[in-house]
């Protein structure tokens, strides 16, 4: 309820809002970004210079390839299973899989075991993946729960900070939940839960905090990483998570919109604009050891990429070009590995099956 006309999306919020009272942050950013047919990411193809935002493998091939190296030596690790399921979550345009399929030529064992699964709510960005990835034939699933048991890897980029997460402020009486209101002039506004059962939500270690502090969690993303631990206790499997957020747990408000590249009011232009929050991956890789999974990381982008051998890559690549194209690696190369682009934003975790002891790319 931005510039102009309500959107179908705001519409159906405020309808909402009108007959049960105020929504949390998570039910607001579920239904903004995946009410079916309406949400953000069910109705468009956001990505790309034309879109809201870029991605590591929309910059460079070499992200996708590094993480297509990074399967086939995992899968080794795995002791090489002659099937598995190799499984994307949040595909995007297939872009990161195409490049990783590709590097993995080297090893043809390995593409002659991989089955192909992609969990993706998006029907135009189905569409894109079917056309970049059709020699796979690749299976898609709604959610992923359909996931087939055995064997697995699965790779996870900018996917859970598009996960629903509620958000608690504290206040003089103690942590209350934020919400979202109808104002006066019937515009979206922000307010405060009446205290309930969903304060339980917040994990223990941050329920001290200093008046005014914001607390985040995501209990969608937590579902999700208890499913995948489940299926490396049952299976020989590893999961790898690239997302931007903290290397430590702790307090702030990530909520945040964009539009063209630059931030928006998350309450304005509701269904048009892409949420997202931070990923607290150390929390997640704490719940899979929990769950008696080996975890590594969080560790960087740039160290991760580095250590996969980003930088031999972008020489390869470079070898025999003109200089613009020269250039232009090396520009690709230092937004995804420098600490003031995305190296150090960007964390990765990896999840196991107990008893794997090293993963390429964790030091
Ligand atoms: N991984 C891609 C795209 C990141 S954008 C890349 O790096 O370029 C987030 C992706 O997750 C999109 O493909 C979006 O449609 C998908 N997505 C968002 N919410 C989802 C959900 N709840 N279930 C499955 N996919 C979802």
């Amino acid at each position: 309820m931005g510039s102009g006309q309500q959107s179908g999306i705001e519409t159906r919020i405020a309808k909402q809002i009108r007959a049960q009272g105020a929504v949390t942050v998570a039910d607001f950013m579920r239904l903004a970004l995946s009410a079916r047919e309406l949400g953000y990411y069910s109705s468009r193809d956001p990505l790309g210079a034309a879109g809201d935002f870029t991605t590591a493998p929309e910059i460079s091939q070499m992200f996708g390839e590094m993480i297509g190296l990074w399967c086939v030596d995992t899968w080794q690790r795995l002791g090489a299973p002659q099937a598995i399921n190799l499984v994307e979550l949040g595909p995007g345009r297939g872009t990161l899989m195409a490049d990783a399929l590709r590097a993995a030529k080297l090893a043809p064992d390995f593409l002659a075991a991989i089955r192909l699964h992609l969990v993706e709510i998006s029907a135009p960005l189905r569409e894109r993946q079917a056309d970049n990835l059709q020699a796979f034939q690749p299976q898609w699933h709604d959610s992923i729960e359909t996931l087939p048991a055995g064997p697995l890897l699965v790779v996870a980029n900018e996917f859970f900070d598009a996960l629903p997460i509620h958000q608690f402020t504290m206040t003089e009486s103690g942590w209350r939940e934020r919400g979202v209101t109808l104002g006066d002039d019937d515009r979206f506004a922000w307010t405060l839960l009446p205290p309930g059962p969903q304060l339980a939500l917040l994990p223990s270690s941050l329920r001290a905090a200093p008046l005014g502090a914001i607390a985040e969690c995501s209990p969608a993303s937590q579902r999700i990483l208890g499913i995948l631990a489940q299926h490396c206790l049952q299976s020989a499997g590893a999961a790898l998570f690239i997302d931007y957020g903290p290397a430590a747990s702790g307090f702030g408000d990530t909520f945040q919109a964009l539009k063209a590249h630059r931030y928006h009011d998350p309450l304005q232009d509701v269904g048009d604009v892409d949420l997202t929050a931070h990923v607290d991956l150390p929390h997640l890789a704490r719940l899979a050891q929990e769950a008696g999974c080996g975890s590594f990381g969080p560790v960087g982008q740039g160290d991760f990429l580095r250590a996969l051998g980003i930088e031999t890559r972008a020489a390869m690549l470079s070898r025999h070009q003109d200089h613009v194209t020269q250039q232009e690696i090396q520009t690709a190369l230092h937004r995804l590995i420098d600490a003031a682009q995305m190296g150090t934003l960007f964390k990765v975790v990896a999840i196991t099956s107990p008893g794997i002891t090293e993963l390429a790319g964790f030091a």
